[in-house]
């Protein structure tokens, strides 16, 4: 590895908000109202091009759910301890969904990043708002929206997961007619994809980011065989 990429990388590793200025490896936003499928396809991409991808771990304030693991699938905090982060300046973007807070942090960006895939985050609406803000997202975020087929087979398929309670079942739906109103909206996202079957819904995904993935491999391959420090 050349020393301009160890440097680099370093840079990234260690500067928080300054992984985005430093990394040019693109950032893929799912988004979608809760229950639309992001997770099923995310780990489709994960498990087909397992070092190609690295999912942000984001932090939450909500409990795990069954099946669910600490540092895999969110690191769980308390509510004082997101808060303090936030004020901190951990996080790259922050919201209150549901009755939790969720969060991206810098960290959980670069220590992607550093491995030189591309890096997968599943948030909501009003973290994308905020993604769109800060000028280093701008020109590698590809910024994906996943619609349910209709509001009715969201709630079936919330229900069928089982993991809300009727509580948090209905908080979810209450805000997803506004998130799909947002994301549909022309100009609002890179690409809308409805989910009605998961191997349409993939496919589709697959082709879309499938260009990015062939360019880091070659920007990689060039990096590593023109050097000559291997
Ligand atoms: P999200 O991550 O957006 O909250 P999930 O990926 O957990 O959504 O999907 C919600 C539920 O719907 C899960 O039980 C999942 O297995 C199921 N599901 C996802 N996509 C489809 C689909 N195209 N057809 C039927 N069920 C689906
Ligand atoms: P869940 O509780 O179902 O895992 O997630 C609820 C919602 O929070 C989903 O829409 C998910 O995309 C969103 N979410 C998860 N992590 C983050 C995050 O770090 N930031 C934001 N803004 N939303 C998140």
């Amino acid at each position: 590895m050349s020393y301009f990429i160890k440097y680099q990388l370093l840079k990234m590793s260690t500067l928080g908000s300054g992984v985005l200025a430093a990394s040019k490896i693109p950032i893929l936003v799912l988004c979608g109202p809760s229950g639309s499928g992001k997770s099923t396809l995310l780990k489709k991409l994960l498990s087909e091009f397992d070092n190609k991808f690295g999912f942000s771990i984001s932090h939450t304030t909500r409990s795990p759910r069954p099946g669910e693991t600490n540092g895999v699938d969110y690191h769980y905090v308390t509510r004082d301890e997101m808060q303090q982060a936030i004020k901190n300046g951990d996080f790259v973007e922050f919201a209150e969904f549901s009755g939790n807070i969720y969060g991206t942090s810098k960290k959980s960006i670069s220590d992607v990043l550093y491995t030189q895939r591309i890096c997968i985050l599943d948030i909501d609406v009003q973290g994308v708002k905020q993604l769109k803000q800060i000028p280093d997202f701008q020109s590698k975020q590809r910024l994906v929206f996943i619609n349910p087929p209709s509001l009715n087979t969201l709630k079936a398929r919330l229900v069928d997961r089982g993991t809300e309670t009727e509580e948090s079942l209905a908080k979810r739906l209450a805000v997803a007619q506004a998130e799909i109103d947002y994301g549909i909206t022309p100009g609002n996202f890179d690409l809308v994809i409805v989910n009605d079957e998961v191997d349409k819904a993939y496919g589709k995904l697959r082709e879309f980011i499938l260009p990015d993935i062939q360019q880091l491999e070659k920007e990689k391959t060039q990096t590593e065989g023109g050097d000559g420090d291997k």
